[in-house]
This record gives structure tokens, C-alpha cells and sequence, in this order.
């Protein structure tokens, strides 16, 4: 009866950095640097702070920010004193940002100075009372804003909590929207213990990589942003870890390549086109990457981009998951790309479940898709950090769970290897005569032609074949013949038996940049409706 029920909680990752790292650095881009003695005072000061102003169990509390120290340590702070962190996804719209603020029911709002015209126009619509305070330092603030000051200035006056309560693990930690093809965003919460687990889960499959993975020895540099889904739970495994970390600030080329340089960062993870951007800036010319290892997450990391990516010295891997999933659910074979002889698709396969995480590919009816063959059937998953429902969306929750496992909407097969291969997302898939072509195949090998900066291949209507597959191209290199090089390389797929001859797009338009999400993915949506 003595014995003590350990709940999982946030508070407990900052324990391991204290013992085994309490000097190591933490360093903002705006020129903040600290240690983890100071990062752990300052997250007793913000707690201090929030809960002066009324916030505690069952309050939300809202972030506004670029990739900053202080998010940082809002990602404590907030689930520490038991009210959930809002992360508010700045790249919607603020019609979207006021939809999701009404729906989270947000009762504080911590807002960078930078987004504060946005918030001033939409503030008369925020249906719950709320109180504002400035990321920062205090900053001339509208009087229609109901500002309780500087996150600094509060910081400095606050009665630091030095004792954090012992919550219910299963107490709500954080809180997102997620942007589909149709409808409202979805609100998607992760509980402590889910962020707990998570943490260890994906330490436990990124660290004991000898050489390469996540190490004590690295510096880590999100450039995803913390808004997304946590910046894919990273900075917690980095603060568990204790690394020293870099925080970027607003993505800048330049400005994130000499960060690399300045701090020698050594590993990171963003989405494909942010890298594309970086490899792609001038300045990368002059800037040593040799040392730097990458995940590459949120879409499929085409192979062309991997090759250019190698070629520096990268060490580049690609990860899935998705925001419902907090988020990873695989990563590619670290330990076997490593082989001199290893194929380059080791790195862009979608790769084998992190610890804790089951995977199957099934048919309609839930029966198994066999794997090593080349039928494919959607991805479904379980493991312990599954977001368990939509906020206040039964419907959405029901679909997202039928059966008892997470559909994730992706289409995909397991190869002889046991390695996930995600050809399609279900929305995405080019049915051609009754046959689904894999749009990200023909992207991926479209990548590799000489000239290719990006390409995106969509489904267009065909009278006679339902849908066609049509590749829009946006040229990087030498646009002289990319059409016959494009056309050949298609050729080549076919004739050693990669590409089946029906799956070769006819049609090939050339844009000069590709649409983009808000969190910088490929949006087919808008292409799909361009070329209708
Ligand atoms: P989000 O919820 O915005 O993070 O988007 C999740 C979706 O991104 C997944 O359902 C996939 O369609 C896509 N995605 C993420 N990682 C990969 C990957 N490695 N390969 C292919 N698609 C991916």
C-alpha cells in the first residue's frame, strides 16, 4: 500500500538533463543563450507567472511564436502546471487562427510581437473572456487587447513553482489543429503520458545508432516548426537528452545556415522543401554540411533530393508519421543504410515502426495485405501515442479509429524486408484504367533528372482512363531538353521494369514554384485545381 504509482509527466524529462547536464547550452537565435539550470529556473518563473494569471488545471493556454527559447519553454511549462499548450499554427489564415482559438477555448494567449496585427484583427471574435501576454519584451500593444505586459517582464517579478503537482498522467498536455483537404481543422490532444512515452520511444530508436541517430554527443536545430505537431517531439527528446539545442527563430536560408555553421548543429529534421531551400541558397556553397544528420518528415523524401543531400555529406534519413500519431511512427533503417553497399532507397524508404509502434497495411475489410508482393492497402497503426480522439468531433474520431487502429489515410505495402513503403496518400492516389498509379514514385524519380527542382504528379480527368497521371516541374538547373531527359528517364523506369508503361505521365506542365501548405508541404489540392 506504501508503494508509489509513478504517473508519467512532462515534468519529469527535465530530470536527466539536471543530473547529466545541468551547463549545457540552450541558444535562441535573437542572441539568448543559458544553461539547463537557468532553462529549468525560467520554467519554474514562467509556471509562477501562468498561474498568477489564473492558469492551472483545465485552462488553455495559446502560443503564438516562431521557433524560440521561450517556446521552448511553454512546451514545460503549460502541461507542468496542468493547463494544456495550445500550439497555434501561425501559417493559417486568421480566419482558421480564430476558428481554432474559439474551438480550443483558449484562456491565455502568448503571442509574439510579430503576430500581433493578426491577432488584433480577429480579437473581437474570440468568444471566451482571454488575457494577452507579449513573447518578449513589452511591445506597444493595441488598448482593444487586454495585455497583461512582457513574458520577460512577468517572468522577472514571478513566484517561481518550485515543486510541480503530481498530476494524473492522463491529464490533456497539448493541443493542435490539423488542417484536412475539407471541413474545420481538427483539435488533436496528446496527454502527458503520451508525450512521455514518445519520448522514450523515439530515443529509444533514434540513439542507439553507433555513428549516426540522436547521441549525447549532438547538436540539435529544429527546422520544423514547433507548432507542428511539437516540432515532431523532438525538443523533448533533445531536453531529455540533454543537447545542446538551437532555436532558430523565424526560417530564414541564410540565417539557418549560418547557425549550422556558428554552433555546428549536427542533427535536425524538416519537411522536404525546407531542405530543398537550404541546399539550394547560396549560401549552402560555402557552408560545411559534412557533419550533419537530417530526418526528413511530413512527405516522402524524394531520391533525387537524398543524392543531392548525400553528396554534401548529409546524413539523411526519411521518418513518417502524421500529426494524429505525435508524430512518429517509422524511421528509415539507420543502422543499414550505413553498409557502403546499402541501396540509396534505404534512406527514402519510409522505413520499420520506432519502438513501441505497430504497423499493418490492410484491405478494405481489415484482412492483412500480403507483404514482399505489389499490392498495396492502407496503413493503420497502434502504439501508446496515438492521439485517442478529435476534440469534440465524434464522427471525425470514429473514422479515425475504425476497427480499433489508426487509419492514417496512406497507402503503402511492406516489402520482402519488412520495410514500410508508402506509395500514395489515399486522397492523392492517380487511378488510371482501373489501376492506381503511385504519384509519389514518378515524383521521386522525376527528382533525380538533371535540372528538377521539384515536382509534384497529380490525377487529372481522362475520358477514357478515368484519371491520368500529369508531372508539373519546376526547373532548378538547365531547362534545355528537361522535357526528352524527363521523358527518358520515364523510358529507362519501363524498360528495366521499375515503372509499368501505363504509370508514364504523357503531360508535363512547368510552374515556377509549386503551391505549398502551411507547414511548407507539396498541396495537390491547389495543383489539382489548377489543372482540373
Ligand atoms: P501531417 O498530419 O500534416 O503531419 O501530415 C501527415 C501526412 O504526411 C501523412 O499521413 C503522410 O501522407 C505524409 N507523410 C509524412 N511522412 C511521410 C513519409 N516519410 N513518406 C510519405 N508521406 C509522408
Amino acid at each position: 500500500m506504501t508503494a508509489h504509482a509513478y504517473p508519467l509527466l512532462i515534468k519529469q524529462i527535465l530530470d536527466a538533463p539536471l543530473a547529466h547536464a545541468p551547463g549545457q547550452r540552450i541558444i535562441d537565435a535573437e542572441g539568448m543563450q543559458y544553461d539547463y539550470r537557468t532553462f529549468a529556473d525560467r520554467i519554474g518563473r514562467a509556471a509562477g507567472a501562468l498561474r498568477a494569471l489564473g492558469a492551472g488545471e483545465g485552462s488553455v493556454v495559446a502560443v503564438l511564436d516562431w521557433d524560440s527559447h521561450r517556446y521552448l519553454e511553454c512546451f514545460f511549462a503549460v502541461p507542468m502546471i496542468g493547463a494544456t499548450l495550445h500550439t497555434v499554427n501561425i501559417r493559417l489564415s486568421p480566419e482558421q487562427v480564430l476558428y481554432t482559438i474559439n474551438h480550443a477555448g483558449d484562456d491565455l494567449i502568448l503571442c509574439h510581437a510579430d503576430f500581433l496585427p493578426m491577432l488584433s484583427g480577429i480579437a473581437a471574435r474570440i468568444e471566451r473572456p482571454w488575457r494577452l501576454v507579449i513573447l518578449g519584451d513589452e511591445a506597444a500593444v493595441p488598448d482593444t487587447l487586454p495585455s497583461e505586459g512582457g513574458y520577460e517582464a512577468l517572468l522577472a517579478r514571478a513566484d517561481p513553482v518550485r515543486e510541480f503537482p503530481d498530476l494524473d498522467e492522463n491529464t490533456r498536455a497539448t493541443l493542435f489543429y490539423t488542417t484536412g483537404t475539407t471541413g474545420d481543422p481538427k483539435g488533436v490532444t496528446y496527454s502527458h503520458r503520451q508525450l512521455v512515452l514518445h519520448t522514450l520511444g523515439v530515443a529509444a530508436g533514434l540513439g542507439p545508432i553507433p555513428g549516426g541517430g540522436l547521441n549525447r554527443g549532438d547538436v540539435y536545430m529544429p527546422i520544423t516548426p514547433l507548432f507542428h505537431v511539437h516540432g515532431w517531439g523532438i525538443p523533448y527528446v533533445a531536453t531529455l537528452m540533454g543537447l545542446k539545442q538551437v532555436y532558430p527563430g523565424r526560417y530564414d536560408p541564410a540565417r539557418l545556415l549560418g547557425l549550422i555553421a556558428e554552433h555546428d548543429v549536427t542533427f535536425s529534421h524538416c519537411v522536404p522543401t525546407i531542405l530543398s531551400m537550404l541546399l539550394d541558397a547560396p549560401e549552402a556553397e560555402g557552408t560545411e554540411l559534412g557533419r550533419w544528420k537530417v530526418v526528413i518528415g511530413g512527405s516522402a523524401l524524394p531520391e533525387g533530393l537524398a543524392r543531392r543531400a548525400l553528396q554534401r555529406g548529409i546524413d539523411v534519413h526519411a521518418a513518417y508519421g502524421m500529426s494524429e500519431t505525435c508524430p512518429f511512427l517509422t524511421v528509415a533503417d539507420m543502422m543499414a543504410s550505413r553498409d557502403p553497399d546499402a541501396p540509396a532507397n534505404l534512406r527514402t524508404a519510409t522505413g520499420k515502426p520506432v519502438p513501441m509502434v505497430r504497423i499493418r497495411v490492410v484491405d478494405a475489410e481489415m484482412n492483412d495485405v500480403p507483404p514482399g508482393g505489389t499490392a498495396t492497402g492502407e496503413i493503420v497503426a497502434r502504439a501508446p501515442w496515438l492521439t485517442q480522439a478529435y476534440l469534440r468531433n465524434e464522427a471525425g474520431t470514429d473514422d479515425l479509429w475504425r476497427g480499433g487502429w489508426l487509419h492514417t489515410g496512406d497507402v503503402g505495402f511492406l516489402d520482402d524486408q519488412g520495410t514500410l513503403r508508402i506509395t500514395d496518400r489515399l486522397k492523392d492516389v492517380i487511378k488510371s484504367g482501373g489501376e492506381w498509379v503511385s504519384s509519389l514514385a514518378l515524383e521521386s524519380l522525376a527528382s533525380t533528372v538533371d535540372g528538377v527542382s521539384e515536382v509534384a504528379a497529380i490525377g487529372i480527368a481522362d475520358p477514357t482512363w478515368g484519371e491520368r497521371p500529369l508531372l508539373v516541374v519546376v526547373v532548378g538547373g538547365d531547362p534545355a531538353g528537361i522535357r526528352d531527359r524527363l521523358h527518358a528517364a520515364f523510358g529507362q523506369a519501363v524498360a528495366r521494369g521499375a515503372l509499368s508503361k501505363w504509370a508514364v505521365p504523357e503531360r508535363i506542365e512547368f510552374l515556377d514554384s509549386l503551391p505549398k501548405t502551411s507547414v511548407g508541404k507539396l498541396d495537390k489540392k491547389a495543383l489539382r485545381r489548377r489543372f482540373a
